[in-house]
Order: structure tokens, then sequence, then C-alpha cells
């Protein structure tokens, strides 16, 4: 079984121009599937992934109702299970983690970097506090991000802040941080919060790649892709370079991400 706990799609009726805008952003990087929900299920079939887990972005005020009522639309809890968001700037933020949490939806995904905000700004407190009390799953982006200059809002040192002060699981996206290992190493690795694995395949070396499994520990890692800028595949091939045994492979495949997801 695989668990993929690191995806995205958008609506039908604005996937194109989704995909189009992140990539122009981002200095035209590769995309691996075309961003649509029905893309996503055709790469989960190429690369044998059973689940997926979706995470959605509300990057301002207006989006958050309908970055999570999609979300909801698509959150069939049999292979995909889709992350809401809020937008940390908006007044009723607190009400809608609350919606979120009616609605049935288990985490929330939030991305310093497009949504404006250092992950350690103690004006963060209550939002944190709301999750916390919700039992909601948070994933945040971390490290660098392709579409920002530096200095980038969700470093290993700040991340290790902001997860103390929250009370529910804890994701620190792509290895605890894109382009940023040493930190996370020294920061990051043995803290309380788990580490998605997406997007290492030729980001992350695999020396420091082995030396964060080691630090950190295979029970708090989870195998990610960020579909789709990347695929399965892929991150397969960096992770089945280390040398793992089945035993801890079966873990970050999917045994980690399946009490995470209680399912
Ligand atoms: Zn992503």
């Amino acid at each position: 079984m695989l668990i993929d706990f690191h995806t995205h799609c958008f609506p039908d009726k604005i996937y194109e121009r989704a995909i189009q805008k992140l990539k122009d952003q981002s200095g035209n990087i590769e995309n691996y599937s075309d961003g649509s929900l029905s893309g996503l299920k055709n790469s989960m079939k190429e690369n044998n992934v059973d689940v997926s887990v979706v995470l959605n972005i509300a990057t301002n005020t207006h989006q958050q109702k309908s970055v999570n009522d999609f979300a909801s639309s698509i959150n069939n809890e049999k292979d995909i299970f889709s992350f809401g968001s809020v937008f940390p700037g908006s007044e009723d933020a607190l009400d809608e983690l609350e919606r979120i949490k009616s609605l049935g939806i288990r985490g929330v995904k939030l991305h310093p970097d497009y949504q404006g905000f250092n992950v350690d700004d103690p004006a963060m407190k209550p939002i944190y506090r709301k999750i916390s009390e919700l039992g909601l799953i948070v994933v945040f982006h971390a490290g660098f991000d392709y579409g920002f200059p530096p200095p980038y809002k969700a470093m290993p040192k700040a991340m290790a802040k902001a997860a103390s002060w929250i009370d529910s699981p804890v994701i620190a996206a792509h290895w605890g941080g894109i382009n940023c290992c040493e930190d996370v190493l020294r920061y990051l690795c043995g803290e309380n919060l788990y580490f998605d694995l997406s997007f290492g395949y030729c980001m992350l070396p695999k020396a420091y790649a082995s030396m964060i499994i080691e630090k950190h520990g295979v029970d708090k890692l989870l195998f990610g892709t960020d579909n789709p800028w990347h695929n399965a595949n892929l991150e397969m091939r960096l992770l089945s370079s280390l040398g793992l045994s089945e035993n801890d492979m079966n873990k970050i495949k999917y045994i980690n991400a399946k009490k995470l997801l209680k399912i």
C-alpha cells in the first residue's frame, strides 16, 4: 500500500489557469499531471498510489470559503482525503476552522510564504490554539519555495517554535524544509512533529536524506510527492536508494499515515 500525504489539485473550471500561474511564478517548473482531480487520479493509478491527501491553500480572504467547499466536495475518505485551509489575515479564520471541522475534514494546510505570515509569529497563536482544540492535523509548507525570494517564512528554527505551540499533529512538508537540510538536522529532527517526504527527489542529497531519517526516526515520516510537481515514481527512486528495511519502508509508505488519518 502507498499513501501520498502531499498532493494538490484544483477545481475543473480553474485548474488550467491555476497550473499556468504557478508555473509562471516558479520559473516554469515541470508538472507531472495536469492539476485536475482526474489528472491526480490517473497519476495515482500509473504510480501505484492508493490514497492521496490533497492539500488546498487559501491565498486570500475571499477564496477561503470556496477553497474549503472544494476540499469538502472531493473528500471521499476512500482514495482522497482532502484538507482545508484558512487565510490567517481574514477576520473569520477561527469560525472557518470550526466549519472545516464540521465538514468532516481532517486537517488544514498553511503556506506561510503564499499567505504572508511568519510561522513563529505570536499573532498566529489564536489560529494554532483553535487548530489544537479541534484536533485538526496541520501541514505547513517548509523551507525554500520556488515562487518567492528569501527570506522564507517557515525555516526550521521558526518551525520548531511554532510546532511547540500546537497540540494536534504537525507536519513540516518537504523533509522538514526544502534546501535547508543542515538546519533541519540542527533544529527540527527529533522534535515532536512529522515530516512529509515530498519533493525530495533531485532536491535533497541522498546523504542528507539518510541523516534526517536516522536522526528524526521512521515513526514520524510520511511518504509524499507534491503531485503535480513530482510523482510517486520519482520520490520512490530516492527513498528506495537509502537501504531502509522493509518494515521501515512500510511505516513511511503507509503505516504512519494510516495512524494519523485513523484509517
Ligand atoms: Zn505542495
